[in-house]
């Protein structure tokens, strides 16, 4: 079930172009354009799902959080460590409506998030 309005439901399809590291019949992880650390993918469903609110089935979550260690292993990161984060809504500083978990690293990481 993809929206073709949404900005990752067309990545998914293929219809924009992205470097995709990693993917899973469930799931897929690629580069994120505008990399906020060294390291920095974003690992998406590939059916559309809006936020972290909106999902349903905790198995598809943890299949996310699964692909998002393997990212981490993959990038070289798991050892240095690195942060797994998903923005819900406008507080949240949400700007793509598809659920994404970030996965960053290759430096230190601030805390608390600003
Ligand atoms: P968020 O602000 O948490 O919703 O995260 C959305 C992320 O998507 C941001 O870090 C953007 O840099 C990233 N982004 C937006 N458009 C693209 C794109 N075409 N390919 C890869 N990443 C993108």
């Amino acid at each position: 079930m993809s929206d073709t309005s949404c900005l990752f439901c067309r990545i998914v399809d293929g219809e924009i172009p992205a470097t995709i590291v990693a993917e899973t019949a469930f799931a897929i992880a690629f580069r994120d354009i505008a990399p906020k650390a060294p390291v920095h993918v974003l690992v998406i469903p590939r059916r559309h799902i809006g936020s972290l609110s909106e999902a349903t089935d905790a198995a598809e979550l943890g299949e996310l959080a699964m692909l998002a260690a393997d990212v981490a292993r993959q990038e070289g990161i798991a050892e240095s460590g690195y942060r797994v984060v998903t923005n819900v809504g406008e507080d949240g500083g949400q700007s793509v409506g598809h659920l994404h978990w970030h996965v960053l690293g290759g430096r230190a990481l601030g805390w608390p998030p600003g």
